[in-house]
């Protein structure tokens, strides 16, 4: 039961099919223990001609900031007063907030790659990474990679074009950058070459793709370093395939928190100590 006073201000989730999102766990959990006033919501928008009303009434109804996901990320950017550099870089909102009637884009999943890399001594200096998937998260590890001294990169997705248009858009940054079919057959040379795999795509999530891997078990080897974005279950096939293999394993529940605690720091000014953030990971 929430009990709610005239100083309590509202946060919430955008997307379409989130009511199972950790979102509102973090986040009221945070507001909670920093003694803050702030509760955080789901809003499903089912339809997507109702995008530009929900933005609109995150003024109208003086919310103080907003997560959006899947599948709003980039849609919502032409309803914004106002976006950051890495917004601009990226072309994918995951945070709106509210200032003082102007709305304004940040993307805190970068945060989030940044911090769960750091935090495992991830070190991606003369490497080379299969990443899987194409979509907005793989633009923002992709992102994060560009500014590493990445030896080479392999781009795997389901479909072609997607991939390639990634490629397109950092290939000033990146020197070596392929792109693989993921059911093509220079998938086995490009994980074979690889040092680090990492999956962006939805496979492995639970409920919808739980016993799926995005690649074959046989492929992984003890010498990777395996991280998978999907973060329900923490150990997906994926990771399990990787672990039977002795392989390192990293699961994307950090990224999700480092995420959602730099976007409650936007909104809130408040910041959280590095000792709560890990009380968060173990017990979520
Ligand atoms: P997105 O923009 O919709 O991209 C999805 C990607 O997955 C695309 O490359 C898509 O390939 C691929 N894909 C989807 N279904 C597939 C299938 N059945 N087989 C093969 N490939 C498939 O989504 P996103 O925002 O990048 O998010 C992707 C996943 O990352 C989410 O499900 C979420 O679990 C995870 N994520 C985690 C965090 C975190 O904080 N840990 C943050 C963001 C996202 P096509 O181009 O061929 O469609």
């Amino acid at each position: 039961m929430i009990t709610v006073n005239n100083k309590d201000q509202i946060l919430g989730l955008l997307g379409k099919d989130i009511e199972f999102s950790l979102s509102p766990k973090i986040h009221n959990y945070l507001s909670n223990i920093m003694g803050l006033n702030y509760h955080y919501f789901i809003f499903d928008i089912e339809d997507q001609t109702d995008l530009k009303k929900a933005i609109e009434a995150i003024l109208v109804l003086k919310i103080r900031g907003v997560n959006v996901t899947i599948p709003y990320k980039k849609d919502v950017i032409k309803y914004l007063d106002r976006i950051d550099q890495n917004v601009k870089r990226l072309g994918a909102v995951n945070t709106i907030k509210n200032e003082e009637g102007e709305l304004v884009g940040y993307n805190t999943d970068l945060d989030g790659f940044d911090e769960l890399a750091y935090n495992k001594g991830v070190n991606f200096a003369h490497k080379t990474v299969s990443l899987i998937g194409a979509g907005g998260a793989a633009a923002a590890v992709v992102y994060y990679l560009a500014k590493t001294d990445l030896k080479k990169l392999y781009l795997i997705n389901r479909t072609i074009s997607r991939a390639e248009q990634l490629k397109k858009d950092f290939l000033q940054d990146i020197l070596q950058i392929e792109v693989i079919e993921l059911s093509g057959d220079r998938l086995s040379t490009a994980i074979d070459h690889s040092d680090i795999i990492i999956n962006s795509t939805p496979l492995g999530l639970q409920d919808r793709y739980e016993q799926i891997s995005p690649i074959k078990a046989e492929l992984i080897k003890e010498k990777h370093t395996v991280i998978d974005l999907v973060y329900k279950p923490r150990i997906t096939k994926l990771l399990q395939d990787a672990k039977d293999k002795d392989a390192r394993i990293i699961s994307g529940i950090e990224m999700l928190i480092y995420q959602a605690v730099k976007s409650f720091e936007i909104w809130t000014g408040s910041i959280v100590e590095y000792d709560l953030v890990k009380e968060l990971i173990n017990n979520l």
